[in-house]
Parts: structure tokens; sequence; C-alpha cells
């Protein structure tokens, strides 16, 4: 049963001459064929995810494949009922992936060994051995690899200080790293080889998305599903014994749908049902859910009395002076 639309996920570190001239011809380009999602290009290279439908995302492989930089591009696809992305958009960085290192990392030059998804499950269960998953708390949650260490951390450029706080844990270990496409470890590997944390360093080729497409691993010992950053949210990995892991925030059963906190200023990523995301007003915590501008209370148009007799049924009241 294929399906008509395409997601694509890929990445190049390649050196880029005038990046800031090659993201606006990209992004003139990628409105022409009727392209959707988010590239990013600097000088040491692209990150992107994009989706279509099947005749628009093999026009922008070829496009892509067409340039002698990009001819070996590898493309990770993934079939899809609709556009992954509401627009398209190019944007010129520092960096591919946002690790802001005082003293930068170039892959090309000092990076992790690449393992396959069937070395890196052997890998895997090696005990002399740590798993680090080098994505965000929120993404973790919903899933990963079993026994992997969560460094809980809300953004990528919080890692290195996370490893050198508990560097000593690693040291003689072997350290395997994994991320969604790959993109985050040839870095972040790379920052491991040249600080010496580790004493052999491996980095999941082609990331979680590689290692559940493979034939021979099927995402095998992933547990949960893979957060993606896209209107999909969720995309399952596991095809050989598929779990859920996610827990709701308010009552801990079993969850996979994320909610942004209803306050604008909190905003973070939680797994809740829709019941309990009413129950508790849409927000994360007391705080939230009493905040002046908490977005779910004003989209349910809810008066200051009927807020009251909300937060009254989870035992909770409005501050004193407090409207809703
Ligand atoms: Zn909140």
């Amino acid at each position: 049963m294929s399906k008509d639309y395409e997601v694509l996920l890929y990445y190049k570190y390649v050196p880029i001459e005038d990046p800031e001239q090659f993201t606006k011809d990209e992004l003139m380009y990628c409105k022409s064929i009727g392209l959707r999602g988010r590239i990013l290009i600097s000088s040491e290279g692209i990150n992107g995810t994009v989706s279509g439908p099947k005749e628009v995302t093999k026009k922008y492989m070829d496009h892509m494949h067409s340039m002698d930089k990009f001819s070996d591009l590898w493309f990770k696809i993934d079939e899809a009922d609709d556009y992954a992305h509401k627009k398209m958009f190019v944007r010129h960085r520092d960096e591919i992936v946002s690790l802001k290192l005082e003293d930068d990392v170039d892959p090309l030059e000092t990076t992790g060994h690449h393992l396959e998804p069937e070395q890196f499950r052997e890998a895997m269960q090696d005990d002399d051995t740590v798993i680090i998953d080098t994505r965000n708390d929120y993404e973790y949650e919903l899933g990963h690899f079993k026994n992997a260490i969560n460094p809980d951390i809300h953004a990528f450029r919080e890692l290195p200080q996370w490893l050198q706080d508990n560097k000593e844990k690693f040291m003689d270990k072997k350290v395997l790293v994994y991320c969604t496409g790959g993109v985050r470890c040839e870095k972040l590997s790379g920052y491991l080889v040249r600080e010496g944390i580790g004493k052999e360093i491996g980095q999941l080729y082609g990331g979680i998305e590689n290692y559940s497409q493979n034939e021979e691993t099927k995402g095998d010992l992933w547990e949960g599903k893979m957060y993606v950053f896209d209107e999909r949210i969720s995309v399952p990995i596991n095809r050989v014994n598929p779990t859920v892991i996610g827990v709701d925030h308010f009552d801990g059963t079993p969850c996979e749908r994320y909610i942004n906190c209803g306050n604008p200023e909190c905003n973070r990523q939680i797994l809740a049902s829709e019941e309990n995301q009413e129950k508790y007003l849409g927000g994360c915590c007391h705080e939230c859910r009493v905040h002046p501008r908490n977005r779910y209370v004003k989209a349910r148009g809810w008066s200051t009395e009927e807020v009251k007799e909300r937060l009254a049924a989870i035992g909770e009241e409005l501050p004193d002076g407090v409207e809703a």
C-alpha cells in the first residue's frame, strides 16, 4: 500500500562558498516546485527535512544530486499521507546544528566511528558500553533505545557541559551516541573524541530513522516512538516488538500525545490525553494554569467563574486579584 507523499531527511557536512546566496537560490527553487519543510544552510554544510507529493520530492532530490557537491547526498525517505510541513523555510545559520562550542569541531576531520545499524545493535549489547541519547528531554520521553542514558537537556547546545560534568562515568567505557537522522552525532561524537571522553566512540550512521528502516535491525531494541520535528510529531520505529513508554504528564498512564503548555511563556512540550489537558486547563503546573495569558483557557472562552470551578475540581484556586 503505497502512499502519495514523502518526507525526506538529510544532511551533509561539506564546505559551501557563499552560503547566503545559496540559501536564497534554494528557497526560490524549493518554493517554485511546491516543496515544504525546513532547510538549514551554513558554510559547513546542509541539514534538511522536507516533504511533498512524490513527484515533487523526486524533483528536489534530482536537483540536489545534479550539483557536484551533493551528487552523493543521502536522502532518508519516509512515505506519508500528506505534507509533513506547513511552509517552506530555507535559513542561513552559523552551524547546521546548534552546538555553539567556543572551539568548534569539524566532523570532516574529527568524528566518532560510523556504525551501520547492525553494528550499532551489536555494540549496544556489549557490557562495557554506555549509550547516550544526544537528543532533548522531550524527545527521549516518547521513545529511546533500551538502556540509553538521558542527559535531560532542553537544547543540544547544553550537551557538552553535561558531558563535562559526567565524564568520569564514561572515561573507561565505549561510548555510543545516536540521534534522529545522524547530523547531531557527527559533531557531538567529534567533540567526545577531541575531549577524550570515552575510550572508543561510535555513532549510529543515518540515525534512528536509518535503524528503523534497516531490514536487519527493523528498529529492534527501540522502546516507544520517535519524536520528529514536523506535523507528524511522532513516528513508529520498532517493527519487531513495538511498545509504548510515553506517560501522561498528569496521571502517569501510557500516552503518546504531545501538547504544548498553554502558558506562552512556558510552552513546554508534555505528553497528555485530551481529557487531562482539559482537566488541568492546558497548563503543565499550577503557575501555568493560572497564567493570565494561558492560551488554552483563552481558546475555550471560559469565564473567570468557570476557571475557578475547574481549578476547584483539581484542588487549586485562582490567586487573589487574578482574572482568567
Ligand atoms: Zn507550563
